[in-house]
């Protein structure tokens, strides 16, 4: 504890990080069964920032427990679903009154630049929240004629309805804390689930801080659990949990093939955000003004610390130079320096985990030959900070090449033939998306079609919407988040048939 922060932080903040933050259990804020705390750290100084009630198997029981009731008895089935909606969207009003905070709990718990947080993280929550509200009320079932042969002359009435899934366990990632709590929340809460969240123990306090909000708003106790720990701990006992009716993750693929075991105790439903290779590919005909900062930002977006993050850079061989030199100019310019700063725009790593992994990576790429253009190391050594990175000399069966960094580093390739492009595009174990740049808007077109990448942009980068359904081919999961498509993945099915004999 004991801020480790300059005097300019937020007061409210400050007083936040100043107690141990206790975990939201039945509508309560308590301290872990063990009584045990972990510490939470500023990427960008190295020293501790809060202390954490480290939630365990005998936390993860309670707050099963508790959003079981809330889900079987509790007044949150009975409510309309015009109520439910109505909180979310008040959540969503509080998230935004309460933007400021967030960007500061957001900038020192993960590292990104405050106003980053402020200008993205927090806004695009908020939406999703009012985009998940307005749905509440437009769950609906079909009605279904059907003709039974072996039942001749009878009349039935046959409809679906589109039930919650029931308790749902999440388990979130650190690189959009706030967000990723937001695209977990949003559509379980709409849909009428009840919920267990385990934040990323890295950074527990946005989502801890939104469990205050969630509490003010009014939903009822137990809807929302929040039980902050570790994932070998917490994570492995909710993903495991014999009354958890569903369980929804992002993070690595790594961790999510073990979720995916865990789950089939009780076979609860599953559905995974997991890691990607993204190809960014960049036509001969593209607009280059757009392609060169928009592939620069493809990588270096929230330090590269993004699932769909562009880090493999396809170009065609007679602007190979320009582009690439374009790309390593727009690094050279990036300011690196703690998120508080208004002058950053890139902070830290997350963690001195993610620093040695990103570096790790770097010195296997140098070791295979590849070069850096530009960064290639770790910049000061004061905070986990990392030199912007674009490595030339990269050969499709590099380690930087096939396996995700995430970090600051760009692997790029050119290219001699549109047609050779697609398939060493697709030769990834994953498949979460994919951008190509080009004035030939069929060409754009044929190739978004043969990507095999569950997002593709065409002549932009990191363009995300509460409405637009996000989730990968292949290796990067299963299901789809966000959109309408995220609400398959908390309702299920009952088909209801009525014998209408006369
Ligand atoms: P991670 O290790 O997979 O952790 C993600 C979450 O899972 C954390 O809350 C973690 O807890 C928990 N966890 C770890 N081991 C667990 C276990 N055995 N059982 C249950 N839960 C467990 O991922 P990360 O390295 O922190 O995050 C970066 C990864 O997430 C990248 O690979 C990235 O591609 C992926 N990601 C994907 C998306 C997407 O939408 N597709 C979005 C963001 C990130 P701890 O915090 O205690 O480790
Ligand atoms: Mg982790």
């Amino acid at each position: 504890m004991g801020i480790a922060v300059s005097p300019q932080i937020h007061p409210q903040v400050a007083d936040f990080i100043e107690k141990p933050r206790k975990m939201l259990i039945n509508g309560n804020w308590v301290s872990a069964a063990s009584g045990k705390t972990f510490p939470t750290y500023n990427p960008a100084t190295g020293e501790v920032l809060a202390q954490v009630a480290e939630g365990d198997r005998e936390d993860i029981e309670q707050a099963v427990k508790a959003a079981r009731k809330a889900f079987d008895h509790g007044p949150w089935r009975k409510m309309t679903a015009s109520e439910r909606g109505r909180l979310i969207w008040k959540l969503a009003d509080l998230l935004e009154a309460h933007t400021e905070e967030f960007g500061y709990i957001e900038s020192l718990d993960n590292g990104k630049p405050l106003g980053i947080a402020k200008a993205a993280d927090v806004p695009l929550a908020a939406d999703l929240f009012r985009y998940m509200a307005g749905w509440a009320t437009k769950i609906e079932g079909n009605t279904i004629p059907i003709s039974v042969p072996y039942t001749p002359g009878a009349k039935y009435l046959a409809y679906t309805l589109r039930e919650p899934v029931g308790v749902v366990g999440q388990i979130i990632p650190w690189n959009f804390p706030l967000l990723m709590a937001a695209w977990k929340l949003g559509p379980a809460l709409a849909t009428g689930c009840t919920v267990v969240l385990k934040p990323a123990e890295q950074t527990p306090l946005s989502a801890l801080r939104l469990g205050e909000l969630i509490m003010e708003a009014g939903f009822p106790e137990g809807v929302v659990n929040i039980v902050p720990g570790y994932g070998e701990t917490a994570g492995a006992a909710l993903a495991a949990h014999p009354d958890v009716d569903k369980v929804a993750f992002t993070g690595s693929t790594e961790v999510g093939k073990l979720i995916v075991h865990a789950a089939a105790g009780n076979l609860k439903k599953v559905s995974l955000e997991l890691g990607g290779k993204s190809p960014n590919v960049v036509f001969k005909d593209a607009d280059l003004d757009a392609a060169i900062p928009g592939s620069a930002s493809a990588i270096f977006f929230n330090h590269g610390q993004c699932c769909c993050a562009g880090s493999r850079l396809y170009v065609e061989k007679s602007i190979y130079d320009r582009v690439v030199e374009g790309v390593a100019e727009q690094a050279r310019k990036i300011r690196l320096g703690s998120g508080l700063d208004p002058e950053t725009q890139m902070g830290p790593l997350v963690s001195k985990e993610q620093l040695d992994r990103v570096c790790g990576y770097l010195e296997a790429g140098f070791s295979e030959g590849a070069k850096a253009i530009t960064g290639g190391h770790q910049s000061g050594n004061k905070g986990y900070f990392v030199e912007p990175t674009v490595l030339v000399n990269t050969q499709e069966n590099m380690k930087v090449v096939k396996e995700e960094i995430f970090g600051p580093v760009v692997a790029a390739m050119p290219f001699s033939d549109p047609e050779e492009i697609l398939p060493r595009a697709n030769d990834s174990t994953y498949g979460l998306a994919a951008a190509v740049w080009t004035r030939d808007i069929n060409k754009a077109h044929r190739v978004a079609e043969q990507l095999r990448a569950g997002t593709v942009w065409i002549n932009c980068y990191n363009i995300f919407d509460a409405a637009l359904p996000f989730g990968g081919y292949k290796q990067s999961g299963w299901g789809r988040e966000m959109g309408h498509d995220v609400l398959n993945l908390y309702t299920q099915t009952k088909a209801v048939c009525a014998n209408l004999a006369a």
